[in-house]
């Protein structure tokens, strides 16, 4: 009979002890300093957010410097200005195509709510094709706004656990938008 005596194991990162904790507070800070956004800008709000990238306001600051025009090397897109119903399939598209953990902030009146344009052809806030993390208000907003916003994806992203896509709360949530 060998010697060797199984002792109950400490938590993993399945559960929530204490190397589960340490490990989601880790990944929660660099994630949350290395985020890669994906600007789908359609109209006037783009170009508060050129302004917010430009040396002044300075986006890197926060890690961000690293935009991508492409869904699959993004994590956080971020919607601005005027979304034609004709155009949301293809943002729905653009979401679906990038890899979990992503996040979504609607910039500006427009993405968040249709703004000024309450009309026939256009969307009434993209939280009616896709989930929204963050709203920020404005026509448009300044860079400090979206600074604001950004700094608040940051805030969420810190504390969500690793495994963000297994937890109930946010399968409903895709479910809601039948998003498997
Ligand atoms: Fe333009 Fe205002 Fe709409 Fe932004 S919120 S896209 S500034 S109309």
């Amino acid at each position: 009979m060998s010697d060797i005596q199984i002792v109950n194991a400490p938590m993993g990162v399945e559960g929530s002890g204490f190397f589960a904790t340490s490990l989601d507070k880790a990944v929660g800070l660099a994630r949350a300093n290395s985020l890669w956004p994906l600007p789908f800008a359609t109209s006037c709000c783009g170009i508060e957010f050129m302004a917010t990238m430009a040396s002044h306001y300075d986006l890197s600051r926060f890690g961000a410097e690293r935009l991508s025009f492409s869904p699959r090397q993004a994590d956080l897109l971020m919607v601005m200005g005027t979304i034609a119903k004709k155009m949301a399939p293809v943002l729905r598209q653009v979401y679906l195509q990038m890899a979990e953990p992503r996040w979504v902030m609607a910039v500006g009146a427009c993405a968040s709510s249709g703004g000024i344009f309450d009309t026939y052809s256009v969307l009434q806030g993209i939280d009616e094709v896709i989930p929204v993390d963050v709203y920020v208000p404005g026509c448009p907003p300044r860079p400090e706004a979206i600074i604001d916003g950004f700094m608040n994806i940051q805030e969420l992203v810190k504390t969500e656990t690793v495994r963000r896509r297994n937890e109930p709360k946010y399968q409903e949530l895709l479910a809601k938008y039948g998003i498997q």
